[in-house]
């Protein structure tokens, strides 16, 4: 039997839970979905992530809403994907700040991954007529941007480390705390989406510096919150081994076919029970493909060409 698209048949509600990772400093996480969070300033927040719609997103700030009153001064965008960016006009940010890259791939490519990731995650798009519209970035960065949180709360430290899950996603920390919110460069116990990725920067030095910040918590893009150094050790390690696993198969394949085949056949007993794994890969395989025959970009996704690589790979 055919398996359904992407995560369309995904419809289950799935808990989401709050967690205080030290004064002032929240995560929402939700099994497997996408993750939020937000960092108390002196007399602001910044809220990190946006969900898919401004209805979910009002959901999440409800329950922020019970920790804290301060407005949202800054919402930070750790790239541009549907899913983490399309709720943004719930949080009547003053500043929404993300990679200069981000911002480019949402002029180039925003529409068409709006109707992709649509089509994929249905329920994440919880009443997608509240969506005003594609999320324009208010100030961006090439490299690093400060946001000095004032009271002896130390600075918020946004940093670009290199291409890896998009070609501009930063990632936010909290030095005084060991605080890393990594987005979507580093998954715990959750599948990487690599559709829009650089996998050979991503497994090397982009999570080489993610590593280096030596973070003792790490909240990545989806799955649980990793509390601890071996934790985090573990997060990011698993990240870089299904990449590097993807990297070998796919370069030994002969035909992209025979690529999905043997990197299913590798990942599938460490990872396949884990969230969006089969979701994700035609698509992961499909873009490692071209980028190993001298694709440079991402090819964009529409609802059409995710349809023809499914059917190719997955049926
Ligand atoms: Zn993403």
């Amino acid at each position: 039997m055919a398996k359904p698209f992407a995560s369309s048949a995904d419809l289950g509600e799935k808990r989401q839970s709050l967690e205080i990772l030290a004064d002032g400093v929240y995560a929402l996480t939700a099994e497997g979905d996408p993750n939020v969070g937000a960092i108390e300033g002196e007399d602001f927040l910044v809220c990190f992530e946006a969900m898919a719609t401004p209805v979910a997103a009002r959901r999440w700030l409800a329950r922020l809403r019970e920790h804290t009153d301060k407005p949202i001064r800054y919402l930070v965008l750790s790239h541009y994907h549907a899913v983490r960016v399309l709720g943004a006009s719930a949080f009547g940010a003053d500043v929404i700040v993300a990679h200069e890259k981000t911002r480019e791939l949402i002029a180039e490519r925003g529409e068409q991954d709006w109707a992709s990731e649509y089509a994929r995650m249905p329920r994440l798009f919880e009443e997608p007529g509240s969506i005003p519209g594609l999320t324009w970035p208010t100030a961006t960065f090439s490299d690093r941007f400060t946001i000095d949180l004032g009271g002896g709360r130390g600075d918020l430290v946004l940093q670009y480390c290199g291409r890896g899950h998009t070609e501009g996603d930063l990632v936010a920390w909290l030095p005084e705390r060991r605080v890393l919110f990594a987005g979507d460069l580093v998954e715990s116990q959750a599948a990487l989406y690599t559709g829009d990725a650089f996998h050979r920067d991503w497994a090397s030095s982009t999570l080489d510096r993610v590593a280096s910040f030596g973070a003792e918590t790490l909240v990545g893009g989806r799955g649980a919150v990793a509390h601890g150094k071996d934790a985090v050790a573990a997060a990011i390690g698993q990240t870089r081994d299904f990449l590097t696993v993807m990297m070998r198969e796919v370069s030994a394949a002969g035909s992209v076919k025979e690529a999905f085949e043997r990197t299913h056949k590798a990942l599938a007993p460490r990872y396949g029970s884990w969230p969006i794994f089969e979701h994700c890969l035609p698509f992961n395989v499909s873009r490692l493909w071209d980028e190993l025959h001298g694709v440079e970009r991402p090819r964009i996704w529409t609802a059409e060409r995710d349809r023809q690589v499914w059917d190719e790979l997955q049926s």
